[in-house]
Order: structure tokens, then sequence, then C-alpha cells
């Protein structure tokens, strides 16, 4: 079955999953979405027996149908090699009653990897397919992770530029160092004398900037995205949910068909969608439980209704969790709306325009799969502490929020259903927030003091991610203004 791509505020015209690649954000500003959600006819059992490359075949094949099995074999094995430290690639480990899924294994030691190990060669398949002949430049805005993810992604592979901005004090010392001495001639970053939404918005005036399109058109570059509305981006993330329920048949863990909840540190909403996509394909996956941290837009808008981004942002330990708009959300609000283009189109004008809209009666009962929650700085703490305590994990200030929130719902429902928590980050990338949780009297130490510390009392080696940029020399040292960011870009690729 052919499976094509429309796009949220769109009116019906259909792409195929490699021009939706292609090209990222749809013309009209909406993003694009699967017609149809396959059916995964496979036999779990069978999944069971499959190395992590096969299950994201398996997976990728039912979404990606224009890709022959030959790209997009080739594309996985490009993305899931030895980058990842373990054979497994997403292994699951279980601690305090929870199954954690282990995402931080690749390059950059963030579940980003999984998705942006992969999107380039996605991409350059897809460019080959379309006939397109300029050379992808990819302008990404980010916070920290995506940042290095992507360049970790791009680095050297033919056909591709990557210019990544960062805001100049707005991310960790690790995630400057990780980015400002990233390998690869075809790599740029810019430090950028402003915030994130700087970032964001001089990365979005690029884009829309006709006359600069041309500019670059004519230099004979195409400009693209590696932000997570692309849907090269979300499918991939799919796979690793049907290989987590997988393992967890094969190791025992689950019966037969038995319902497994999940529980999704969030942000943008891409991780938590691709679940509901993997449930969607009929693995027996029951409860979506959303988990924010303080930035609580999304627990506020599954127990109200409502969605209001007017408040206060919050700068809190789990910073790849810090948004207000999650754009990822609107793929479900489309889908909740009956699939209708109108509707959406209207709850996103009134987004754009005032930063709040409310959802119908009706559209809220299609919510019932999802239960929002949240928590707080000092239980993110506790819960680092605790687990520590009790079994010797040690989990990263992302993942603690989701484990706070899946044990908050647990004692809340009188629930005991197998839960599956979705560990996005190792705690080496956020040591400093780890180590003073787990005790305040690390708190003197320098940073690789700490990673130092943190190895030796959860028994972990250092990862090569971290090992590399101890020495590594800074390779990048391009700072701009927030106003000057197209004229960066233009000298960086020589126009
Ligand atoms: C990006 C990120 C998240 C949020 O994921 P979304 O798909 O944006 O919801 C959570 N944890 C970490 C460590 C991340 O890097």
């Amino acid at each position: 079955m052919e499976v094509l791509y429309k796009s949220t505020r769109g009116n019906g015209e259909t792409a195929t999953a490699s021009q939706a690649i292609l090209q990222g954000l749809a013309a009209d500003g909406g993003l694009y979405v699967p017609t149809a959600v396959p059916v995964l006819d496979v036999p779990v059992e069978r999944l069971a027996e499959m190395h992590y490359r096969e299950v994201a075949y398996e997976v990728m094949s039912r979404f990606f149908t224009d890709f022959t099995e030959e790209e997009l074999k080739a594309c996985i094995d490009r993305a899931y090699d030895a980058k990842f430290d373990t054979e497994e690639i997403a292994p699951v480990h279980e601690a305090d009653g929870m199954y954690f899924l282990e995402l931080f294994h690749g390059a950059t030691i963030a579940f980003k990897d999984m998705a942006l190990s992969i999107l380039p060669h996605l991409m350059t398949t897809a460019a080959r397919k379309n006939h397109e002949n300029k050379e992808i430049v990819i302008l990404t805005a980010t916070s920290g992770d995506t940042g290095k993810a992507a360049l970790a992604g791009f680095a050297d592979v033919p056909g591709t530029k990557i210019v990544v901005f960062y805001p100049k004090d707005g991310v960790s010392p690790i995630q400057e160092k990780q980015m400002v001495t990233q390998k690869g001639a075809n790599t740029h970053v810019v430090a950028i004398k402003g915030n994130f939404d700087d970032a964001q918005t001089g990365v979005k005036n690029i884009f829309n900037d006709p006359a600069l399109a041309d500019r670059f058109a004519k230099a004979g570059y195409r400009l693209s995205s590696a932000n997570s509305i692309n849907i090269g981006r979300l499918i991939p993330q799919v796979a690793y949910y049907v290989y987590g329920y997988a393992q967890l048949l094969k190791k025992g863990c689950l019966a037969n068909e038995e319902t497994l909840d999940v529980t999704v540190p969030t942000g943008n909403f891409g991780n938590i969608l691709a679940a509901y996509y993997a449930k969607q394909m009929g693995v027996p996956i029951g409860r979506l439980i959303c988990a924010s941290n303080e930035n609580k837009v999304l627990y506020d808008f599954f127990a109200t209704g409502t969605y209001d981004r007017n408040r206060e942002f919050i700068l809190t330990s789990s910073p790849s969790m810090d948004i207000l708009i999650s754009s990822n959300l609107e793929r479900l609000v489309y889908r909740i709306a009956g699939d209708s283009e109108e509707k959406n189109r209207e709850l996103m004008r009134e987004l754009s325009a005032g930063g709040t809209y409310t959802v119908t009666d009706e559209m809220r009962e299609k919510l019932s799969d999802f239960y929002g929650g949240y928590a707080t700085e000092e239980e993110t703490a506790r819960t680092i502490r605790n687990i520590y305590k009790k079994t010797g994990y040690v989990l990263d200030t992302h993942t603690a929020v989701a484990a706070c929130v899946c044990q908050k719902y647990r004692d809340e429902k009188g629930n005991n259903t197998k839960n599956m928590v979705i560990s996005t980050a190792s705690p080496f990338k956020f040591t400093r927030s780890v180590m003073t949780a787990i005790d305040p009297i690390h708190e003197k130490l320098t940073d690789f003091e700490m990673i130092d510390e943190l190895s030796r009392i959860a028994g972990v080696k250092v990862p090569q991610a971290i090992e590399e940029i101890r020495t590594a020399p800074v390779r990048h040292t391009t700072v701009a203004e927030a106003g000057r960011m197209a004229e960066a870009v233009e000298a960086l690729l020589g126009m």
C-alpha cells in the first residue's frame, strides 16, 4: 500500500515520502502527515528476533513507500552502525519497577541521534530520487542537543553542508564544547549574541526571504532544515517503540499481547507522537504518558483542552524540554479534528495571533490515549537521588522528569501496567545537575572532575562523546549579531 503525505494546513494535495522529506515544512506552513498510518503486519515474536536495523526497516518501509528496499536499507545501515556504543542500539534497562529504553548510545549521547543519524541519508536519497541537483544546506537553530546531533549526522555527508546557530550564553559548557569542536569539512557553527528565540527567529527569517532564496538557488544551494518537524525525523523514531516492545517480550518481561504504557519526557512533542504512531500501527501500547517539566503547557492542555503559551518561560535543569510551543502537537490536533485542514488551520491561526486555542469536547474525547503529567525541579532532583540510592542507576534530568511522572501516574491511578520510560539523554550530558541532585557536596567540582566522579559512582565508563571533547581543538569561532545571520551564512558559503 502506498502511503502519501498531506500538509496539516493544505488543500488536500499529496506528496510522496521523499518529496515530504526533501521539503521539510510544507509550503503553506503546515506539517506533513501520512494520509493513513500503515499497519505493521509482522508478528511481534518475529520482531523480537530481529536486530534494530531489521526492525527499523520493517517500520520505515511501511511509511516511506517510494524508497526502494535497497535505498532504505542503505540509509539504515549507514545510520545505525558502530557510531552507537552498543550492538543493541537501544537497550532496555530495568530499575525501580520501570523499563528504561535507553536512546542515548549514539554519537552525541542524546536521543536526537536516533533520527539525526539517518535523516542526512534519507535526505540525500530523496534529493537523488527527485532529481534535485543543488547542494543541500541545512540551517538549524539549537538550544543544545539538536545542533550537535545534526552536526554529527551531516558531517562529511556528500552533497550537504550544515550551519548551526546557538545562543552564545544559552547552552551548557559541555554542549558548547561539543559543538565548537565538531569535525567535518562541511560543518559550520555560529554563536549568536541573543537567546534561543532570537536564533530560531533568525533562521525562520532566512527561510521566509524570497530574495535570499533566489540568491542561494543561483549559487547552487537548496536550503533545508533538520528540525523535528521533518517526517524524516519523526518516522525513524517509531522504530524504537516497536523494538522496545519486542525486546521486552523477548526477555519475558511482557506476555504475548500484554499492554505496555509508555512515559515520554516531552518538549516539541515529536518523540511521543512517534509512540502514538507505533500504537496505531498495532503495537500493544496502552497509555501515552506525556511528561513535562515546569514549562507545563502540555500538562495544562491535556487537563483542560486549552493550549496557552502565554506564560513565563522557565529555565530548568532539563533544558531540551524548555519549550512553550510544541510544534509536533499540530499533527495530533489535525488528527483529532478528524483530519480537517480547515479546523487545524483555524486553531493554528489563533495560536499565532493570541498564543492560545481551545479544542472542542468532541476533539478532547479523542485524546483519551494520552495522560499529561509534570515534575517540578525539586521532584526531578529527588527522583534522580532516590533511584540512584535504591538501585545504583543514574538518570539524566530529562529521563528523571519522565520517571517521576510515571511514578506519580501509577500512585494516583493505583495502576501497575508495565511501563517503558523513554530515556532521552545520558547523565554524562547533564552531569552538573545530575551530580548535585545526588549530593550537593559535588557542587564544587569542575565539569570534568564531576564527569570522572559520575563514572565512578555509577560504574559506567565515560562515553566516547565526552572523552573526545576533553582535548579536542576548537574549530568554530564565528560569532554573529542575531540580526545578521543571513550575512553570516553567505560568508561561510563563500557567496
Ligand atoms: C529533544 C529532547 C527531548 C524532547 O523531545 P521532543 O521530541 O521534542 O518532545 C527530551 N529529552 C532530551 C534529552 C532531548 O534532547
